[in-house]
């Protein structure tokens, strides 16, 4: 399976959960918080992609990606935000396609969005220190879901203490 095939199935799962919790969500398009500081810890797999998307832009909004390449901050706004939408969509890492969603990353510890501490995403039952509600019972940080990717392709390292992947953040991928 191709990692492009593999988004398509993992986009159907993500669908469905954000349908499942529909009512503690408010993503529309143009709401923009979660791209306007993080640190979007990306594979490199990932990053061919994005690349794959940029090269399918016109020129002008490349120009526009190049220079908020140039002046790129660790911890700011992602350079492939263009008024307030992201400009290579499609081609986004894992991370952009899980945020939003509230899950279990351990036994113990639930992962919630950056925007629900400003009233958005399951702010409603955010208590400030626990989720009042049940969180999807599955980790999708960005590892585990590529881990699944290795899984389901079979290529797996002789060590199998590692992943076929790196993961950096999108800072240090670009500079
Ligand atoms: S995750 Fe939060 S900040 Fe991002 S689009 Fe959804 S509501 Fe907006
Ligand atoms: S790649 Fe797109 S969705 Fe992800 S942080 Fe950047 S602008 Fe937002």
């Amino acid at each position: 399976m191709d990692y492009e095939s593999f988004l398509k199935e993992l986009d159907i799962k993500l669908a469905d959960y954000f349908n499942e919790y529909k009512d503690f969500i408010c993503c529309k398009v143009g709401c923009s918080y979660c791209c306007e500081k993080g640190d979007y810890p990306l594979s490199d797999i990932e990053l061919r992609y994005i690349m794959k998307g940029y090269i399918e832009l016109d020129n002008i909004t490349k120009q526009a990606v190049q220079n908020n390449i140039k002046n790129i901050k660790k911890g700011s706004t992602c350079p492939f935000l263009l008024d307030k939408k992201c400009s290579i969509y499609p081609f986004r890492p894992i991370i952009c396609r899980v945020h939003g969603l509230a899950y279990f990353c351990n036994e113990n510890i639930v992962k919630v969005p950056h925007c629900t501490n400003i009233g958005k995403n399951y702010a409603k039952v955010y208590s400030g220190e626990e989720i009042l509600i049940e969180p999807i019972n599955e980790n999708l940080d960005t590892i585990n879901i590529l881990n699944e990717f290795i899984t389901k392709n079979q290529f797996i390292s002789s060590d199998s203490s590692k992943t076929t992947f790196e993961i950096r953040n999108l800072f240090d991928w670009l500079t």
